[in-house]
Formats: structure tokens, sequence, C-alpha cells
């Protein structure tokens, strides 16, 4: 796939200004501009640009403002803010610093400098961007890991709660697995659990699940707008996918292959109530799942939390 072009947005109530921005940059990014505060926050919104280059003095809502506000959304707090001001005097710097801006250059720009900074913040987004992604990846198997669950829990528990919906929670976890490191070795183990997850990934398809490794040789599936006989299916279809890798097991007593035991646990959640709860009770009928003899589901509806 080829790589996308850096998107920069410009903002400048001059419009000779932004020209001259975007003659210098337009090469090598894709420009979008606004000529007022609120335009620009909305072209932020819709266009998520890599980089702001942002003038201050502007009628109206002034470039302080917009930086504080792209600073204070979640979902803009992370790009880089660069003020390109004619007002040189060192509060406004220091000024533009305090409200979240990433560097400072005063007009008269000059096209080479204008360059290499930009290139270089750019750079720095880019791998910042990549540092977060990788901290939320699970490094033996690629899927998420606990950390990007607890954020998407914690999330799709207030949109399920707001909507009325409901959310559905499978944990699961690898039966006889110490076994099966015992006679297979741990790395032929470390195999397995990427098998597991791979069929867990290929089997959840709809944009909004999650599969994640919660721990150890245990996994969770997070189902918003799913309900009890839904989120069942699904588990039913993770336990048999497995199954039907023939992963080689001799020593389970369960059966010659590797295969896994899951709790299913629905609620329609309460803005009041905790997704803790949730998962403790998705871990108590994994627990029962084990009991009854592993390589099985046991779900439950549970009324409010
Ligand atoms: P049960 O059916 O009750 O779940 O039995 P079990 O043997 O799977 O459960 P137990 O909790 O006793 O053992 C889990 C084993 O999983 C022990 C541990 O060495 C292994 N394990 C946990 N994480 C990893 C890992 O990342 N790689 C490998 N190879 N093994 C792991
Ligand atoms: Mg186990
Ligand atoms: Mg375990």
């Amino acid at each position: 796939m080829a790589e996308l072009r850096p998107k920069i947005l410009v903002v400048d109530d001059i419009p000779s200004n932004v020209h001259v921005l975007s003659r210098i940059l337009k090469d090598e990014y894709d420009i979008y501009f606004a000529t007022d505060g609120e335009k620009a926050l909305d072209l932020v919104q819709v266009r998520m640009p890599d980089l702001v280059l942002l003038d201050i003095m502007m009628p109206g809502m002034d470039g302080f403002e917009v930086c504080r506000r792209i600073k204070g959304d979640p979902a803009t707090h992370d790009i880089p803010v660069i003020f390109i001001s004619a007002k040189s005097e060192v509060e406004d710097e220091t000024r533009g610093l305090e409200v979240g801006a990433i560097d400072f250059i005063t007009k008269p720009i000059s096209p080479p400098i204008v360059k290499a900074r930009v290139r270089n913040h750019l750079l720095l987004k880019r791998q910042t961007d990549l540092l977060r992604s990788l901290s939320f990846l699970d490094g033996l198997t690629g899927i998420a890991n606990r950390r990007r669950f607890d954020d998407a829990m914690s999330r799709e528990w207030r949109r399920c709660a707001r909507a009325h919906l409901p959310l559905s929670l499978i944990i699961l976890d690898v039966d006889h697995f110490k076994a099966y490191n015992d006679q297979y070795g741990h790395q032929v183990g470390d195999e397995c659990l990427r098998v597991v997850a791979e069929v867990l990934s290929e089997r959840t398809r709809r944009p909004s699940d999650l599969v994640a490794r919660y721990g150890g040789e245990e996994f969770v599936c997070l189902l918003p707008e799913t309900d009890g006989p839904g989120a069942t299916r699904v588990a039913e279809d993770l336990r048999a996918g497995v199954a039907e890798r023939r992963i080689p097991h001799a020593q389970s007593p369960v059966a010659p292959f590797v295969t896994i035991s899951l709790g299913v646990a629905t609620v329609i959640p309460s803005a009041a109530g905790s997704p803790d709860r949730l998962a403790e009770i998705a871990d108590q009928l994994l627990y029962r799942a084990k009991r009854a003899g592993r390589n099985r589901v046991q779900d439950a509806t549970v009324p409010a939390l």
C-alpha cells in the first residue's frame, strides 16, 4: 500500500499568508486551510491533520483559543500545533507553549526553516503514534493487550449504558496448558497461543468486537451490542474453531488436541455500574466450564450491573 501523505492544516486570517505556506509545503504534504478559528476547529475534526500551523492574531477566536480547544479534546489532543506569528514577544511564545503548542515560528518566515521544522515534527509524531499503537498490542500474539481491552471496555460500557444496549464478555482459557508446555516445551506453547489468537481474531468479525490477550493463556472477547444468545453463539464458534485446528495435545484428558473453556456474561450496563463485575462473573462462568469437564461454554445473562 502506498504511504499516505501527511496532512497539514494551515490557519491564518490573511489568505496570502496561507498561500505562502502552502506553496512551500504542497509538494510533500496534503494541505488544508482555514481563515478563522471556528473553521479551523471544524477541519481538525473532519480531517484529523498530522500537524497544524496556526496564526495567533485572528479576528474572532484567536490562535491561543484554537490551540487550547484542540489540546482539550481527547480525540485531537495528540495533533502537534506550531504557532506562526508576527508577534515575536517573549510572553506570546510562553503563552503559546503553555496552551500546548510544540513549537513557535516567527514571521516573516524562512521557507527552509519551516520545511525542516515541519519535517522534524511530523517524524516525531509518526514515531509517537507507532509507539502508542505498539503499547496496545500483545508482543507474543500481535492481538490487543490487556491495556487496550481495559480502555475499550470502559468506553463500550458507557456507550452501551447510554444507548441501553447489551454488552457481552467472553473470557476463555486453554485447557491443561501446563501439561501442554511440559510435554512440548515453552516455544511450542507460545506457538499454540498464537494459533488460538488467530482463530479468535478470524471468528469475531464485527468492527466493534475486540479480542485481547488477558494474560498467560487467557483471552477475552468484548462484544458490544450483542445479546446473550448471540454471544453464546460466538463463544461456541470459538470453541469449535480451536478444536478444529486439531493441535496435538497428547497429555490432555479432555481430547487428543488442544481445547478451550469459555465463560460468557451479558448485561445491559448502567452508567453507575462497573465493568469489573462483568469480568468477575464471566470468570466464574469460565471456572464452572472447567469444573464441568472443559472444552465447553458456560453462559449467563445478568439482570443489571
Ligand atoms: P486448566 O485447564 O485448568 O486451565 O489447566 P492449565 O494447566 O491450563 O492451567 P494452569 O493455570 O495450571 O497453567 C497455565 C499454564 O500456562 C502455566 C504457564 O506456564 C502457561 N503459560 C502462561 N503463559 C504462557 C505463555 O506466554 N507461553 C507459554 N508457553 N505458556 C504460558
Ligand atoms: Mg488453562
Ligand atoms: Mg489460566
